[in-house]
């Protein structure tokens, strides 16, 4: 038994010629944020308050595809989902279709905790943060440089360019995007365990560059892309279409819940054996402290810590690192 934190910037087709200048603030940000969560583990805050704290962080650095740093829709908006969940208490809050919140994390949160439901979406969901008066910007200030040329980019290509990902292929005929022939990046989460067990999780995104207007992915889809209860929290990453016909998150608390599997052969198996190559990560940690990040993706942006002593920040497979 222990404290353990693990968090992800997202999984895809990360080439190993990544420029250093793409690499490197990424890199830092995780050890920045790693050491943010560890912080506030040591200083014995809720893991609640921990993944939230971590994930906002990761809202507002720039070169993560949430918050500050989110992509940009066919109409040039930004519609930002998050999710966060309470491992004892399966309490629950989620929010899509954000595009003046500065932290959609917080707003999950509150919807959790202020409301009887667990998701809102869109003007309902903008309203709300209205109403609980969460620090909002103009639309405008979400679209960066970067993004606009990635969107772009896709749209003289005819297709969803996903960061440094292969293309997604549009369909000319109906002119919607095919997300089936890609992968995409930049989604952040963060899971985390104190010393008596409590367990949280906490998924924000941006989506894919280029999706349709309205599109909702598995971040804020509780059981798919997050998810905890009493035996592990999981922060999924990857094409979330495949994470939701898979209930990535969830099937990994079943497996441990169900069939007795250790967490890291649950979240294995799911990734291993369930999703189809290429699609998607993970990061989890268990009651008892355990940590997990398996990936069937080229890479995923990661790094862990635990009580004992255990720290770990990556990109590629370790075997690809050295
Ligand atoms: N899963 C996210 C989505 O499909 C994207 C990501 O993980 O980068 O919206």
């Amino acid at each position: 038994m222990g404290w353990a934190i693990a968090l992800h910037g997202g999984a895809g087709d990360i080439p190993l010629s990544l420029p250093p200048e793409r690499r490197e603030p990424r890199e830092a940000a995780l050890r920045h944020c790693l050491q943010v969560g560890v912080a506030a583990l040591k200083a014995q805050r809720h893991p609640l308050d921990v993944v939230e704290l971590v994930v906002r962080e990761l809202e507002n650095n720039p070169h993560f595809n949430a918050g500050r740093g989110s992509v940009l829709t066919t109409k040039s908006t930004v519609e930002m989902e998050a999710c966060i969940m309470d491992g004892n208490t399966k309490r629950c809050g989620a929010v899509s279709g954000l595009s003046t919140v500065v932290n959609a994390i917080s707003l999950a949160r509150l919807v959790m905790e202020k409301t009887p439901h667990i998701y809102l979406a869109f003007d309902g969901a903008e309203a709300f943060a209205r109403e609980q008066g969460v620090e909002t910007v103009d639309a405008i200030n979400f679209i960066t440089p970067e993004n606009i040329e990635r969107l772009k980019q896709a749209k003289e290509a005819n297709r969803v360019q996903i960061d440094y990902t292969q293309p997604i292929q549009m369909d000319p005929t109906k002119e919607k995007p095919i997300v089936d022939g890609d992968s995409q990046i930049g989604t952040v989460g963060c899971v985390a365990v104190d010393g008596e067990g409590n367990l949280a999780t906490a998924t924000s995104t941006g989506g894919l560059v280029n999706k349709m207007v309205g599109r909702i992915g598995d971040t804020p889809v509780v059981g798919a892309g997050t998810y905890a209860n009493s035996y592990c929290a999981v922060s999924a990453t990857g094409k979330g279409e495949a994470i939701i016909r898979s209930t990535v998150a969830r099937d990994v608390a079943a497996l441990m819940e169900y069939k007795g599997l250790s967490l890291k052969e649950a979240a294995s198996y799911v990734v291993e054996e369930c999703t189809p190559k290429g699609t998607c990560g993970l990061v989890a940690v268990s009651a008892t402290g355990e940590v997990t990040m398996p990936f069937n993706t080229t890479g995923m942006f990661r790094a862990c810590a635990t009580e004992d002593g255990y720290s770990e920040i990556g990109i590629w497979p370790p075997s690809a690192e050295n």
